[in-house]
């Protein structure tokens, strides 16, 4: 239940965020600390691997630990119909009916027995003067039994659309009774909170990227190839990497030339990173000569919470099956495995960096972390003026942004205009390394969190 990860010493940001941020970041680390006052910061979600929250918290609760701040983790256990039930929140957040199951009284009471069946081992860790962050729907219903045990507790929602519909609304009409009762609610993106939220409990927080995390750390080029070759993704180049095993990859014909422009998409197998869109928005509406499509995301064993994840993949895999061979040659299809951490994040920065054009065609999204770290690696992105993405990018000057997600059209000239122009990506992916920068790295995200737990510790 409890997650072991490692300290990360924030004064190793300085060479890349200067003297003065790391600074300013060390002075409110030490008071934060005074504050706290010897409380602990205890994190409860649903996995440590696979998607977004997890890899945030690798980061996030690594560098908070290395400031000192006494940070644990637990993970919560479920059964499949647990996570289907959570799942169907997740994409109602997301304004979508998913399975079109319902969210009656019958659920509710399955969702309360699971985390009763996790409250207990969790009090027993869980101290009065904690400072409890339970993130995402999965875990929610264990707030009130946090603030009874007298712990000061934060709901983080990572999740959201902008505007509610009646999806939304059954969402938020379960989720209600537990999370009103937290102490403090963080949301990604204002927008995102429901009304019932009285705004002086309202934060709004970003995530970010760690630019020393495997998945983002410089790979030259040679090294980048290396491992893509070693994934099966590229031609051999050379030696293979020793740590890399083989994706499973849907193509036809041979790996990939190295010199191939790809665009690229990183996501976990979820219809709303519409995956499928972005194969046909390519094959209709990107004419580039020679350019590739690859489609990557997680081996779905792997992940537990998201069990969604095959049928996606299966949909996508079917397809691209019926194609015409000519189209079908022109994108792949990759699984990419999880049960190595440090091998997946080297194949999906390597990949990332060899992408001619990231893209994220998300139908609704609260932060794309892979937008970020695109950002960061001086990639051009384009993406939907979805949720957080478009906060992220800012239209043609730091990425692309393509207003409605379902525009194929939109999507394919915009991505066909990128690949045809490199100088327009080099000066996209160079405003966007600087738009990450600036808004997108720890520190900034370790300064919002620590005001709120100097707030909350108050
Ligand atoms: N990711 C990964 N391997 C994969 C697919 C995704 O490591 O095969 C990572 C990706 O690099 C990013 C995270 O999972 O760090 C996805 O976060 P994002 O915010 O983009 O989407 P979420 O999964 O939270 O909806």
């Amino acid at each position: 239940m409890n997650v072991e990860f490692q300290p990360l010493d924030p004064r190793r940001l300085g060479p890349i965020i200067g003297p003065e941020r790391l600074t300013r970041l060390l002075e409110v680390a030490t008071r934060t600390r005074e504050r706290l006052d010897g409380r602990r910061v205890v994190n409860v979600n649903s996995t440590a691997t696979g998607g977004g929250v997890a890899e945030l918290l690798h980061m996030l609760l690594g560098y908070a630990r290395g400031a000192g701040i006494s940070t644990e983790w637990a993970v919560i256990h479920g059964d499949p119909e647990f996570f289907a039930i959570t799942k169907r929140i997740h994409n109602r957040l997301y304004g979508t009916p998913g399975d079109g199951g319902s969210l009656g009284e019958d659920e509710r009471r399955r969702y309360e027995r699971t985390l009763a069946t996790n409250v207990e081992s969790l009090l027993r860790t869980v101290r009065p003067d904690d400072v409890v962050v339970v993130h995402d729907p999965q875990p929610a219903g264990l707030v009130p039994a946090l603030v009874e045990r007298g712990a000061r507790v934060v709901w983080r929602c990572h999740v959201g659309i902008d505007r509610s519909n009646e999806w939304t609304e059954q969402a938020w009409d379960f989720l209600r009774p537990y999370v009103a009762t937290a102490h403090a609610h963080v949301f990604s993106r204002a927008a995102f909170a429901p009304s019932f939220i009285a705004p002086e409990t309202l934060a709004v927080i970003a995530p970010s990227i760690d630019p020393f995390a495997p998945k983002n750390t410089t790979l030259s080029p040679a090294r980048r190839r290396e491992i893509l070759s070693g994934a099966g993704l590229l031609a051999g180049a050379g030696k293979r990497g020793p740590r890399v095993r083989r994706a499973e990859v849907v193509r036809e014909g041979l790996p990939l030339s190295p010199d191939t422009p790809l665009v690229v998409q990183v996501s976990r197998w979820d219809r709303l990173k519409d995956m499928a869109g972005v194969l046909q928005g390519f094959v209709e509406h990107v004419p580039t000569e020679g350019a590739q499509l690859v489609l990557a995301g997680p081996a779905f064993s792997s992940v537990a919470d998201d069990p969604e994840a095959e049928a996606v993949w299966r949909e996508t895999v079917d397809r691209w099956h019926g194609l015409d061979s000519g189209d079908r040659a022109r994108v792949q299809l990759a699984l990419v495995p999880m049960d190595d951490p440090l091998e997946n994040a080297l194949v999906i920065n390597a990949l990332q960096r060899q992408a001619a054009v990231v893209v994220q065609k998300s139908l609704a999204e609260g932060f794309g972390l892979t937008v970020a770290e695109a950002m960061w690696k001086s990639r051009p992105v384009v993406g939907s003026a979805v949720g957080g993405i478009a906060d992220q990018l800012v239209d043609g000057v730091s990425g692309v942004l393509v207003d409605d997600p379902r525009d194929l059209r939109a999507f394919g000239k915009a991505v066909a205009r990128l690949l045809d122009d490199p100088g327009e990506r080099r000066r996209v992916g160079r405003n966007a390394r600087r738009r990450a920068s600036t808004h997108f790295l720890p520190d900034r995200h370790l300064l919002d969190f620590a005001f709120l737990l100097q707030q909350i510790a108050a």
